[in-house]
Order: structure tokens, then sequence, then C-alpha cells
């Protein structure tokens, strides 16, 4: 049962998954290691693979931004580039690609405080998931944390077939947990994906400001701002 605070205008909220609920960094840390210890390790220290590999991410994430690279090759090609660097052949692209993924499945960790305040949260309103990511990636990592019963809707895109900040994908979550756009709060802490898609979605956005990170501008001051989803519960309990 569901009971809404009489000050809060909102009865979904929305959470993205990696930096505002989970830390990414450390299943990333972990798939790397897992990667290079099994292709890259005779050929190169850990330490400059993963500056290899993150600068290959941020060049190839910047071309499925611009349209240039579809999300689903992502993986493969990623895993291609890098072999490539290292002067192996393209032909375990696909392995690697996998294995990759295998290591970010496999390790789900909440970031610090993060989980008492959800699980706060998931009690008085209803709670749903919207994650840029793949399927066999984070659907392993959220059933790892035993909420899916919180959860009213969960949207990953490469399910939904959109990306956020698309409105389609918080769209579809609205419509599964039967809320308006007037009642529902977006909590992210990616100001291109999350902020720009609860504007084309036309709802509140709470900002999970990293490193207090400045708004880059035309964007409009955020209904809430936060370190931490931690902090959550105080501003809900707040009022809108
Ligand atoms: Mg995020």
């Amino acid at each position: 049962m569901f009971f809404q605070m009489s000050e809060s205008p909102y009865e979904l909220i929305l959470f993205d998954v990696d930096h505002t609920l989970l830390d990414f960094d450390a299943s990333e840390a972990y798939a790397l290691k897992l990667c290079w210890q099994q292709y890259f390790c005779e050929a190169v220290d850990l330490e400059t693979y993963t500056v290899v590999f993150k600068s290959i991410n941020l060049s190839i994430w910047h071309e499925v931004e611009n349209g240039k690279l579809k999300p689903n090759r992502v993986s493969e090609e990623r895993a291609r580039r890098c072999l490539r660097h290292f002067g192996f052949s393209g032909g375990k692209a696909s392995g690697l690609g996998e294995l990759f993924a295998e290591g970010l499945a496999s390790v789900a960790q909440w970031l610090p405080d993060v989980e008492s305040i959800f699980r706060s949260v998931a009690r008085d309103f209803k709670v749903g998931l919207v994650t840029n990511g793949l399927v066999r990636v984070q659907r392993p990592r959220v059933a790892a944390l035993q909420i899916e019963n919180s959860l009213v809707t969960y949207q990953i895109s490469e399910e939904a077939g959109v990306l956020k900040p698309n409105a389609r994908i918080f769209q579809n979550a609205m419509e599964e947990a039967g809320s308006s756009p007037e009642q529902t709060l977006m909590v992210g802490d990616s100001v291109s994906a999350d902020f720009q898609g609860a504007i084309n979605a036309g709802i509140d956005f709470c900002w999970i400001r990293p490193d207090s990170a400045t708004l880059p501008l035309g964007f409009p001051k955020p209904k809430f701002a936060a370190e931490s989803v931690g902090e959550l519960r105080s501003l809900l309990d707040m009022g809108g």
C-alpha cells in the first residue's frame, strides 16, 4: 500500500541506476581486470589498458550521441578497437565484449548511504528505474540487490529501443506505473541523459550532482539538487 506524504506532489519516483544508486566504477574496475587477465596481461599492464579502454570508450559514446554508431554496436566495436590498439586481430572482439558485459553484470554495489534511503522511499512511494544500458548487464545487477519486488517499472534502453533523454522511455515508465508527469520525479546524475530527459518528458528532476559540478549553460535550476540519494528522503519530506 502506498500513502502519499501530504506535502509531496509525487507518487512515483524514477531513479537512474549508475552513479545514482549503484557504484558503476566498482563494476567497471572488476570487468576491466577480468578482460585484462584473459586478453591483455601479457601485452600491457592493467593501468595502461584501463587508460586506453576509457579513452576508446569515451570516443565511442560520442559517436553514439552523434548518431554515427548504434548503441547495440558499442560492446563489440569497443572491444575491437581495444584489441587493435594493442596489436591483436579484431577476431576476438565479440568474446571480449561478452566478457566485459559479464564482468559488469557480476558486481552490484550500492553507493554509500543509498540503500536504506532507497528502501525507505520505496515504502512510501511507487519507485521505478530508467537506465541506459544492456539487459544482460542491468537485469542481473538489479536482481542481486533484491529490490525487484519494490519496482513498479524497470526500463532498460536496450529493451525500450530508445535511450534517455528520449521522452519515450520515461513515458513507458509512467504508463507502466499508472502515474502522470505531474506526479513523477526523476532522480539522476547525468544532465544530458537524466535532466534533459526529465525536461523532455515534462517531469520534475532531482540532480545527484557529481562532485559539485555546475549545470551547462541554458539549463533551468532543477527542482532539487543533492550530493547523494542519501539526502532524498529529507528533500521529499520537506515537500516538493
Ligand atoms: Mg547515471
